[in-house]
């Protein structure tokens, strides 16, 4: 749909824009004036207040591309202006075999913006002025290739869709200095990403697209061929320092390798575009209960993270682009504090002793609190993933809480079971997967318990992986002191699903009708209710949770009618997605304008 659609285009009919080749010309065709008119109108209102920028608000036709300036900020410290530059495809002149298809203009856009940020510092706009006066900044996002609103195609254009901070001195508007940066420095940096590109840069192009699309030729296969997660051969994993996503330098790092018993090949469409030829070869992660065993630092969360990430595609270059995960996977962790709100925990958590004073506990099959232990929230958060589809679950001994994943022997000697409402993680995973689908991968260095129920066990060595499952198999065979756990209390049930309703959405903040902000990939403010994020580890980009920001805006207005389950809101959400682009999610709802910074948030 971002490329050759027919929604794209009816959704664009409203658009004030001249006529394109092939559609219906509009009655009254005005010319649009041209960028030296701009840099009159701009000369003009130099030294006037800042609200008359206000005037070149609308549509500029320059030689290589239309300037869009949808809106103009209300001060220089405001959030920057919100400009478009439509390029005709025949300007742009992109090899044609990059845009086949939706995976590659997903990948198309996500190279065009990176090249255009690119060409923003390369060509270096003058800072002029108070606040943000010549600041040009495009969303191009991270180290995971998103579907965004930064760039989209049309049927005949592709567009950047940027900020501008139109300079000032004090309140008075630097109209010379804007004329500069809108006719010459925008130009220079639009040519420079987009048209006047040398071989090597569609040669980077095309190796850029391959890359993601062979990524998803995998992750489409890995469900059949019995796998969760493919991790290839030589990936660099490691980053290069915690707060980064950049990889590890090539000579600090220890390349990974498959052991034997897990290597997989897959014949990919591009030859030489993530991994030399035509056969990508790695470690396969099968379906089922897979554990990661090692000492402390030898690698286990790097691999684990990796995975985590990799289900959503990397760039050439990342050391990521040929770890590929099934998109259902979900990251599991221990979120203290976090709210649960009638959520169905009981397969972990049953049996509450009843508060002081009260006959009967707080059932644990509608659950509600506005602050969860650590072990509650971890339950919590796997009913939900399950509640909406998750496939397999991520769980790092790290962020897990430890009275949720192990309850040795000796504890069960002590403390009857009937007297512990917490079933531990390990005696539900084989259920899980066995029943319901869902697969474990779980890092776990310090606890033996899971030898009994896992089906194949990986050991990270000095950032190596190693087979480890057989002798992990003879350890519980000969284990003297092996007493066969007892089954839990009562049999594994689906998660409730659960409805939401509308009284939950009140969007409504001091006068505003609707006030809805998020901050990094952190937290969302709903009207008045704080949405804290910082536990959804697999939330990538502020884009992406600006766009759950208005997503829950949607649902609240369109999704939500009291009968329909939360998961299949989010099918419509997704449905949206896909017929319309992110730009359906606009907040203000301009249809055609710049609908602001937002990526593809995943459903969990
Ligand atoms: P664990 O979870 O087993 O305790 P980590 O994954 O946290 O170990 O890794 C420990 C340290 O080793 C980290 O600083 C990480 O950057 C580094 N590291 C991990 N994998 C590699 C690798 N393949 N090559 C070099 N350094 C690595
Ligand atoms: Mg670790």
């Amino acid at each position: 749909h971002i490329g050759p659609g027919a929604s794209q285009r009816s959704r664009l009919g409203d658009l004030d824009t001249p006529s394109l080749p092939g559609e219906t010309p509009t009655p009254m065709p005005t010319p649009t004036p041209d960028s030296a008119q701009l840099a009159a109108t701009l000369e003009r209102l130099d030294g006037r207040g800042y609200k008359a920028y206000r005037d070149i608000e609308g549509e500029w036709t320059f030689s290589e591309f239309t300037l869009f300036i949808d809106r103009v900020q209300a001060d220089p410290f405001a959030d920057p202006s919100k400009l478009r530059i439509r390029v005709p495809l025949e300007v742009a002149a992109l090899p044609a075999r990059a845009l086949g298809n939706r995976t590659r203009q997903v990948a198309a856009a996500a190279w065009l913006a990176r090249a255009f940020r690119r060409s923003i510092r390369e060509v270096g706009p003058r800072r002029a002025g108070t606040g943000k006066g010549g600041l040009v900044s495009i969303d191009a996002g991270g180290a995971e290739v998103l579907e965004r609103t930064a760039v989209v195609f049309g049927e005949h254009w592709v567009e950047a869709r940027i900020e501008v901070g139109l300079p000032a001195a004090g309140r008075r508007a630097l109209g010379g200095e804007a004329a500069s940066l809108l006719t010459h420095d925008l130009r220079e940096i639009a040519t420079r990403a987009w048209i006047d590109r040398r071989d090597e840069d569609d040669r980077s192009l095309l190796e850029f697209v391959d890359c993601v699309e062979n990524q998803e030729s995998i992750r489409r296969q890995l469900r059949e061929r019995g796998l969760i997660a493919f991790v290839g051969d030589g990936a660099i994993l490691p980053r290069e320092s915690g707060a980064s996503e950049r990889p590890m330098l090539a000579r600090d790092a220890v390349p990974f390798s498959s052991p034997q018993a897990f290597g997989v090949e897959f014949q990919v469409p591009h030859a030489d575009a993530g991994a030399k030829g035509q056969v990508w070869r790695g470690m396969g992660i099968p379906r089922g209960i897979v554990l990661m065993v090692g000492g402390g630092y030898h690698g286990k969360t790097t691999v684990l993270r990796a995975i985590e990430r990799a289900v959503v595609a990397h760039g050439p270059g990342d050391g990521r682009e040929t770890v590929v995960a099934d998109p259902g996977l979900v990251k599991i962790r221990a979120e203290d504090g976090r709210a649960v709100t009638g959520v169905d925990i009981q397969n972990f958590i049953d049996r509450l002793p009843p508060a002081p004073g009260r006959k009967t506990a707080k059932s644990t099959r509608h659950f509600s609190t506005s602050d969860a232990s650590g072990s509650t929230s971890q339950a919590a958060n796997i009913a939900e993933a399950i509640e909406i589809g998750a496939s397999g679950l991520l769980l790092d001994e790290d962020t897990c809480a430890t009275n949720f994943m192990v309850r040795d022997a000796r504890m069960q000697a002590l403390v009857h079971p009937r007297d512990e409402p917490i079933t531990p993680f390990v005696d539900r995973v084989r259920a899980l997967y066995d029943d319901l689908g869902v697969s474990s991968l779980i890092v776990m260095g310090g606890s033996g318990d899971y030898f009994d129920v896992a089906d194949a066990v990986i050991e990270m060595k000095a950032y190596q992986a190693l087979d480890v499952t057989a002798r992990a198999q003879a350890i519980v065979e000969t284990d003297r002191h092996n007493t066969p756990r007892p089954a839990p209390m009562t049999p594994l049930r689906r998660p409730d699903p659960r409805i939401p309703l509308r009284a939950g959405f009140d969007a409504r903040r001091g006068r505003r009708e609707v006030k809805i902000s998020s901050r990094d990939n952190e937290e969302i403010v709903y009207g008045t209710t704080k949405i804290d994020l910082r536990g959804v580890e697999q939330l990538f980009d502020p884009s992406q949770t600006r766009a759950i920001a208005s997503a829950l805006h949607v649902m609240a207005i369109d999704g939500i009618d009291e009968i329909r389950s939360l998961d299949s809101v989010l099918d419509e959400i997704e449905h949206l997605f896909d017929q319309e682009g992110l730009d359906g999610l606009d907040p203000l709802r301009r249809k055609g304008r710049h609908p602001g910074a937002l990526a593809r948030p995943r459903r969990f």
